[in-house]
């Protein structure tokens, strides 16, 4: 009989220290985001797959087409390719391919570019049916991005 009394108040004083701490929390603002519908900012230093930076005067890559992250990058997941207009100076950039299932994120690449030309992305939002969904078209994407950039404007 002892048992039972005890095992009835351990129960109802648990139900009582439970239902508390709920109506406390109640009261709190929300601190969970409703995703998909909302996403976080993510901080500075988050390191999503690496994108490339455009020139903040003409929108065009700035890279260089040196390829010291091509050859700098462990696992081989740069491709990049780029000509010589005729009578132009400089190489401009025409492919810039990144196999992101083989990425460590490890940043070799982004540190190896002394002209700022990539960066990571703050992409986290990533799923696909198939690996071939994670080989990025980074000079494409850069297109789309200062594309939106122009018409939001
Ligand atoms: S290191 Fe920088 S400038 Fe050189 S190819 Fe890579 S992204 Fe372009
Ligand atoms: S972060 Fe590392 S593994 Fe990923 S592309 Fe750059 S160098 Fe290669």
């Amino acid at each position: 009989m002892g048992t039972y009394f005890k095992d009835l108040f351990g129960g109802t004083w648990s139900l009582i220290v439970g239902l508390a701490i709920t109506i406390k929390y109640f009261f709190y603002p929300v601190v969970t985001v409703q995703y998909p519908r909302a996403t976080l900012k993510m901080p500075p230093r988050f390191r999503g797959h690496i994108d490339l930076v455009a020139d903040p005067g003409t929108g065009a890559p700035k890279c260089v087409v040196c390829g010291m992250c091509q050859r700098g990058c462990p696992s081989g997941c740069i491709t990049l390719s780029g000509e010589k207009p005729e009578g132009a100076k400089k190489k401009i950039l025409t492919s810039y391919q990144l196999d992101f299932t083989h990425c460590s994120l490890c940043g070799l690449c982004v540190e190896s570019c002394n002209f700022g030309a990539i960066d990571f992305s703050k992409e986290y939002n990533l799923a696909g049916p198939s690996r071939e969904a994670y080989v990025f078209d980074l000079l494409t994407r850069l297109k789309e991005r200062t594309t939106n950039v122009d018409n939001d404007a």
